[in-house]
Protein backbone atom coordinates (compact mmCIF):
# COMPACT_ATOMS: atom_id res chain seq x y z
CA UNK A 1 0.00 0.00 0.00
CA UNK A 2 2.85 2.44 1.17
CA UNK A 3 4.72 1.29 -2.07
CA UNK A 4 1.29 2.68 -4.14
CA UNK A 5 1.24 6.06 -2.15
CA UNK A 6 5.35 6.47 -3.35
CA UNK A 7 4.48 6.13 -7.19
CA UNK A 8 1.54 8.24 -6.85
CA UNK A 9 3.12 11.37 -5.37
CA UNK A 10 5.94 11.47 -8.22
CA UNK A 11 3.46 12.69 -10.23
CA UNK A 12 2.76 15.51 -8.11
CA UNK A 13 4.55 19.02 -8.05
CA UNK A 14 7.71 18.81 -5.56
CA UNK A 15 6.00 20.90 -2.93
CA UNK A 16 3.20 18.06 -2.17
CA UNK A 17 5.49 16.02 -1.48
CA UNK A 18 6.75 14.98 2.31
CA UNK A 19 10.20 14.12 3.10
CA UNK A 20 11.62 13.47 6.28
CA UNK A 21 15.00 15.72 7.24
CA UNK A 22 17.06 12.44 7.06
CA UNK A 23 15.61 12.02 3.82
CA UNK A 24 16.17 15.31 2.39
CA UNK A 25 19.83 15.04 3.27
CA UNK A 26 19.84 11.37 1.45
CA UNK A 27 18.53 13.28 -1.37
CA UNK A 28 20.78 15.94 -1.62
CA UNK A 29 23.69 13.72 -1.35
CA UNK A 30 22.27 11.16 -4.06
CA UNK A 31 22.47 14.72 -6.45
CA UNK A 32 26.18 13.69 -6.53
CA UNK A 33 26.63 10.31 -5.81
CA UNK A 34 26.87 9.55 -9.85
CA UNK A 35 29.78 12.27 -10.66
CA UNK A 36 31.23 10.83 -7.29
CA UNK A 37 31.35 7.29 -7.94
CA UNK A 38 29.49 6.19 -5.17
CA UNK A 39 26.81 4.31 -7.15
CA UNK A 40 27.83 0.36 -8.11
CA UNK A 41 26.07 -1.87 -10.52
CA UNK A 42 25.72 -4.76 -8.61
CA UNK A 43 24.42 -8.04 -10.65
CA UNK A 44 22.54 -11.26 -9.75
CA UNK A 45 22.59 -14.69 -11.63
CA UNK A 46 19.43 -16.14 -12.53
CA UNK A 47 19.52 -19.84 -13.44
CA UNK A 48 17.71 -22.09 -16.37
CA UNK A 49 15.92 -24.21 -14.31
CA UNK A 50 16.20 -27.08 -17.09
CA UNK A 51 20.47 -26.93 -17.43
CA UNK A 52 21.23 -25.53 -14.50
CA UNK A 53 23.32 -22.69 -16.22
CA UNK A 54 23.56 -18.51 -15.59
CA UNK A 55 21.11 -17.91 -18.15
CA UNK A 56 20.64 -14.36 -17.41
CA UNK A 57 22.09 -11.65 -14.41
CA UNK A 58 19.74 -8.77 -12.62
CA UNK A 59 21.73 -5.12 -12.50
CA UNK A 60 20.28 -4.08 -8.72
CA UNK A 61 21.79 -0.73 -8.42
CA UNK A 62 23.70 -0.18 -5.11
CA UNK A 63 24.92 2.92 -3.29
CA UNK A 64 28.45 3.18 -1.08
CA UNK A 65 27.40 6.57 0.27
CA UNK A 66 30.69 8.02 2.13
CA UNK A 67 29.24 8.18 5.69
CA UNK A 68 26.18 5.65 6.02
CA UNK A 69 28.19 3.03 3.74
CA UNK A 70 25.85 0.98 1.95
CA UNK A 71 22.17 2.82 1.22
CA UNK A 72 19.63 0.13 0.14
CA UNK A 73 17.55 0.63 -3.14
CA UNK A 74 14.36 0.70 -1.27
CA UNK A 75 15.39 3.63 0.43
CA UNK A 76 17.00 5.67 -2.22
CA UNK A 77 15.25 4.32 -5.62
CA UNK A 78 12.16 6.52 -4.13
CA UNK A 79 14.00 9.09 -3.86
CA UNK A 80 15.72 9.04 -6.96
CA UNK A 81 12.24 8.74 -8.82
CA UNK A 82 10.37 11.72 -6.56
CA UNK A 83 13.32 13.75 -7.66
CA UNK A 84 14.29 13.20 -11.17
CA UNK A 85 16.96 11.64 -10.30
CA UNK A 86 16.49 8.49 -11.39
CA UNK A 87 16.36 9.75 -15.05
CA UNK A 88 19.84 10.25 -14.65
CA UNK A 89 20.76 7.27 -12.88
CA UNK A 90 18.47 5.17 -14.78
CA UNK A 91 20.33 5.58 -18.15
CA UNK A 92 23.68 5.00 -16.26
CA UNK A 93 22.28 1.63 -14.86
CA UNK A 94 21.42 1.01 -18.53
CA UNK A 95 24.71 1.81 -20.07
CA UNK A 96 26.76 -0.16 -17.69
CA UNK A 97 24.72 -3.42 -17.99
CA UNK A 98 24.97 -3.06 -21.97
CA UNK A 99 28.80 -2.51 -21.47
CA UNK A 100 29.32 -5.10 -18.94
CA UNK A 101 27.04 -7.76 -21.16
CA UNK A 102 29.03 -6.95 -23.79
CA UNK A 103 32.43 -7.54 -22.02
CA UNK A 104 30.90 -11.00 -20.58
CA UNK A 105 29.66 -12.04 -24.22
CA UNK A 106 33.43 -12.47 -25.02
CA UNK A 107 32.74 -15.75 -22.47
CA UNK A 108 29.36 -16.34 -21.95
CA UNK A 109 27.39 -15.80 -25.34
CA UNK A 110 23.86 -16.43 -25.14
CA UNK A 111 23.88 -14.20 -21.38
CA UNK A 112 20.96 -11.48 -20.97
CA UNK A 113 20.90 -8.80 -18.39
CA UNK A 114 18.13 -7.66 -17.05
CA UNK A 115 17.33 -3.96 -15.92
CA UNK A 116 14.89 -2.51 -13.45
CA UNK A 117 12.70 0.56 -15.58
CA UNK A 118 10.82 3.11 -12.57
CA UNK A 119 7.71 4.49 -14.11
CA UNK A 120 9.80 8.13 -14.31
CA UNK A 121 11.81 6.73 -17.08
CA UNK A 122 8.53 5.26 -18.37
CA UNK A 123 7.30 9.06 -19.14
CA UNK A 124 10.17 9.87 -20.63
CA UNK A 125 10.43 10.77 -24.18
CA UNK A 126 13.48 9.56 -24.98
CA UNK A 127 13.70 5.88 -22.61
CA UNK A 128 13.10 3.99 -25.91
CA UNK A 129 16.27 6.02 -27.66
CA UNK A 130 18.59 5.54 -24.75
CA UNK A 131 17.66 1.76 -24.36
CA UNK A 132 18.33 1.35 -28.00
CA UNK A 133 21.28 3.18 -28.07
CA UNK A 134 23.13 1.25 -25.28
CA UNK A 135 22.44 -1.51 -26.99
CA UNK A 136 23.64 -0.42 -30.29
CA UNK A 137 27.18 1.09 -29.02
CA UNK A 138 28.08 -2.21 -27.18
CA UNK A 139 26.80 -3.80 -30.14
CA UNK A 140 24.21 -5.84 -28.48
CA UNK A 141 21.51 -8.19 -30.17
CA UNK A 142 18.09 -6.56 -28.38
CA UNK A 143 17.00 -10.25 -27.52
CA UNK A 144 19.72 -10.10 -24.87
CA UNK A 145 17.56 -7.54 -22.71
CA UNK A 146 15.12 -7.75 -20.43
CA UNK A 147 13.42 -5.31 -19.00
CA UNK A 148 11.94 -5.50 -16.16
CA UNK A 149 8.58 -3.33 -14.93
CA UNK A 150 6.21 -3.23 -12.79
CA UNK A 151 2.23 -3.08 -12.38
CA UNK A 152 2.26 0.52 -11.07
CA UNK A 153 3.62 1.53 -14.52
CA UNK A 154 1.45 -0.44 -16.27
CA UNK A 155 -1.46 0.78 -14.15
CA UNK A 156 0.14 5.23 -14.03
CA UNK A 157 1.88 5.99 -17.30
CA UNK A 158 -0.77 6.67 -19.96
CA UNK A 159 1.24 5.53 -22.85
CA UNK A 160 3.08 2.64 -21.54
CA UNK A 161 1.13 0.60 -23.74
CA UNK A 162 2.85 2.44 -26.81
CA UNK A 163 6.46 2.56 -25.24
CA UNK A 164 6.47 -1.20 -24.80
CA UNK A 165 5.12 -1.87 -28.17
CA UNK A 166 8.06 0.39 -29.17
CA UNK A 167 10.27 -2.15 -26.66
CA UNK A 168 8.97 -5.27 -28.35
CA UNK A 169 9.11 -3.67 -32.24
CA UNK A 170 13.00 -3.24 -31.62
CA UNK A 171 13.05 -7.35 -30.12
CA UNK A 172 13.93 -6.25 -26.44
CA UNK A 173 12.27 -8.36 -23.86
CA UNK A 174 9.77 -7.67 -21.21
CA UNK A 175 9.44 -8.73 -17.76
CA UNK A 176 6.59 -7.90 -14.81
CA UNK A 177 7.97 -7.94 -11.74
CA UNK A 178 6.91 -8.59 -8.42
CA UNK A 179 4.05 -10.22 -9.83
CA UNK A 180 1.05 -10.92 -7.30
CA UNK A 181 1.98 -7.77 -5.18
CA UNK A 182 0.02 -4.91 -7.00
CA UNK A 183 -3.54 -4.93 -8.53
CA UNK A 184 -5.52 -7.70 -9.93
CA UNK A 185 -3.28 -7.85 -13.11
CA UNK A 186 -4.62 -10.88 -15.00
CA UNK A 187 -6.00 -8.82 -17.90
CA UNK A 188 -2.75 -6.79 -18.24
CA UNK A 189 -1.14 -10.05 -18.71
CA UNK A 190 -2.83 -10.31 -22.00
CA UNK A 191 -2.95 -6.53 -22.67
CA UNK A 192 0.47 -5.51 -22.51
CA UNK A 193 3.17 -7.24 -25.01
CA UNK A 194 5.18 -8.64 -22.36
CA UNK A 195 7.51 -11.50 -22.78
CA UNK A 196 8.23 -12.53 -19.03
CA UNK A 197 6.87 -12.96 -16.00
CA UNK A 198 8.77 -12.83 -12.20
CA UNK A 199 6.57 -14.30 -9.47
CA UNK A 200 7.11 -12.27 -6.60
CA UNK A 201 8.65 -13.77 -3.42
CA UNK A 202 6.34 -13.43 -1.20
CA UNK A 203 4.58 -16.31 -2.64
CA UNK A 204 7.33 -18.67 -2.16
CA UNK A 205 6.35 -18.80 1.80
CA UNK A 206 5.57 -22.03 3.41
CA UNK A 207 5.33 -23.70 -0.68
CA UNK A 208 7.03 -26.44 0.99
CA UNK A 209 3.79 -27.04 3.12
CA UNK A 210 1.56 -26.79 0.23
CA UNK A 211 -1.27 -24.48 0.99
CA UNK A 212 -2.40 -21.39 -1.24
CA UNK A 213 0.53 -19.95 -2.55
CA UNK A 214 1.55 -23.46 -3.44
CA UNK A 215 -1.43 -23.40 -5.77
CA UNK A 216 -1.10 -19.66 -6.70
CA UNK A 217 2.27 -20.53 -8.17
CA UNK A 218 1.33 -23.67 -10.22
CA UNK A 219 -1.71 -21.90 -11.40
CA UNK A 220 0.18 -18.87 -12.25
CA UNK A 221 3.18 -20.77 -14.16
CA UNK A 222 0.31 -22.50 -16.23
CA UNK A 223 -1.38 -19.62 -16.68
CA UNK A 224 1.75 -17.81 -18.12
CA UNK A 225 2.86 -20.34 -20.16
CA UNK A 226 -0.92 -21.02 -21.60
CA UNK A 227 0.02 -16.87 -22.71
CA UNK A 228 3.61 -18.16 -24.19
CA UNK A 229 5.30 -16.07 -21.11
CA UNK A 230 8.71 -16.99 -19.73
CA UNK A 231 8.40 -17.38 -15.29
CA UNK A 232 11.16 -16.83 -13.27
CA UNK A 233 11.01 -17.42 -9.58
CA UNK A 234 12.95 -14.74 -7.87
CA UNK A 235 13.88 -14.68 -3.87
CA UNK A 236 14.55 -18.67 -3.81
CA UNK A 237 16.27 -19.36 -0.50
CA UNK A 238 15.64 -22.89 0.09
CA UNK A 239 16.14 -25.73 -1.94
CA UNK A 240 12.56 -27.16 -0.80
CA UNK A 241 11.15 -23.77 -2.70
CA UNK A 242 14.08 -24.76 -6.15
CA UNK A 243 12.31 -27.77 -5.49
CA UNK A 244 8.74 -26.98 -5.96
CA UNK A 245 9.29 -24.28 -8.54
CA UNK A 246 11.59 -26.17 -10.87
CA UNK A 247 8.34 -28.93 -10.35
CA UNK A 248 5.86 -27.12 -11.10
CA UNK A 249 7.40 -26.36 -14.08
CA UNK A 250 9.27 -22.45 -14.00
CA UNK A 251 11.55 -21.76 -16.64
CA UNK A 252 14.00 -19.44 -14.45
CA UNK A 253 15.29 -19.42 -10.57
CA UNK A 254 16.73 -16.67 -8.74
CA UNK A 255 17.27 -16.31 -5.38
CA UNK A 256 20.06 -15.76 -2.33
CA UNK A 257 20.60 -20.04 -2.39
CA UNK A 258 21.90 -19.98 -5.38
CA UNK A 259 23.59 -16.91 -5.90
CA UNK A 260 23.76 -13.26 -3.86
CA UNK A 261 23.70 -9.95 -5.66
CA UNK A 262 27.44 -9.13 -6.66
CA UNK A 263 29.88 -6.92 -7.95
CA UNK A 264 30.61 -6.84 -11.70
CA UNK A 265 34.16 -8.26 -11.13
CA UNK A 266 32.56 -11.07 -9.00
CA UNK A 267 29.90 -12.04 -11.27
CA UNK A 268 32.76 -12.01 -14.03
CA UNK A 269 34.75 -14.87 -12.07
CA UNK A 270 31.55 -16.95 -11.71
CA UNK A 271 30.50 -16.92 -15.32
CA UNK A 272 34.17 -17.40 -16.25
CA UNK A 273 34.15 -20.77 -13.81
CA UNK A 274 30.41 -21.74 -15.12
CA UNK A 275 31.54 -21.26 -19.10
CA UNK A 276 34.76 -23.81 -18.07
P1 LIG B 1 13.43 -6.11 -7.25
O1 LIG B 1 13.54 -5.63 -8.65
O2 LIG B 1 12.22 -6.90 -6.88
O3 LIG B 1 14.77 -6.92 -6.99
C1 LIG B 1 14.85 -8.10 -6.22
C2 LIG B 1 15.31 -7.79 -4.82
O4 LIG B 1 15.32 -9.01 -4.06
C3 LIG B 1 16.75 -7.28 -4.77
O5 LIG B 1 16.84 -6.37 -3.66
C4 LIG B 1 17.53 -8.55 -4.48
O6 LIG B 1 18.79 -8.28 -3.89
C5 LIG B 1 16.61 -9.24 -3.54
N1 LIG B 1 16.80 -10.69 -3.50
C6 LIG B 1 17.37 -11.50 -4.40
N2 LIG B 1 17.33 -12.79 -4.00
C7 LIG B 1 16.71 -12.79 -2.79
C8 LIG B 1 16.38 -13.83 -1.86
O7 LIG B 1 16.61 -15.02 -2.06
N3 LIG B 1 15.71 -13.43 -0.73
C9 LIG B 1 15.40 -12.13 -0.47
N4 LIG B 1 14.78 -11.84 0.65
N5 LIG B 1 15.71 -11.12 -1.34
C10 LIG B 1 16.35 -11.47 -2.48
P2 LIG B 1 17.66 -5.02 -3.78
O8 LIG B 1 18.90 -5.27 -4.57
O9 LIG B 1 17.77 -4.48 -2.39
O10 LIG B 1 16.71 -4.08 -4.63
C11 LIG B 1 15.46 -3.66 -4.11
C12 LIG B 1 14.62 -3.02 -5.16
O11 LIG B 1 15.19 -1.78 -5.59
C13 LIG B 1 14.47 -3.84 -6.42
O12 LIG B 1 13.51 -4.87 -6.22
C14 LIG B 1 14.03 -2.78 -7.41
O13 LIG B 1 12.66 -2.53 -7.27
C15 LIG B 1 14.79 -1.57 -6.93
N6 LIG B 1 16.00 -1.38 -7.77
C16 LIG B 1 17.24 -1.90 -7.66
N7 LIG B 1 18.06 -1.47 -8.65
C17 LIG B 1 17.31 -0.66 -9.44
C18 LIG B 1 17.56 0.11 -10.63
O14 LIG B 1 18.64 0.10 -11.23
N8 LIG B 1 16.51 0.85 -11.13
C19 LIG B 1 15.28 0.86 -10.53
N9 LIG B 1 14.31 1.61 -11.07
N10 LIG B 1 15.01 0.14 -9.42
C20 LIG B 1 16.00 -0.61 -8.88
CA1 LIG C 1 13.52 -6.70 -10.57
CA1 LIG D 1 11.00 -8.42 -7.92
CA1 LIG E 1 10.43 -5.13 -5.88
Amino acid sequence: QAKREGVRFARFDRTTRSLSPQQLTLEADLHYALQRQELEVFYQPIYDAGNHRVSSVEALLRWNHPRLGRVSPAEFIPLAESSGLILTIGSWVIQQACRQLSLWHEHTPGLSVSVNLSARQFRHRDLVGVVRQSLEANGLPPDCLVLEITEGILVDVPDAEQVLHEFRQLGINISLDDFGTGYSSLSYLRRFPLTHLKIDKSFLEGLEEGGTNASIVRSVVTLAHSLGLHVTAEGIETQAQADYVHAVGCNNLQGYLLARPMPAQQCSELLRAASG
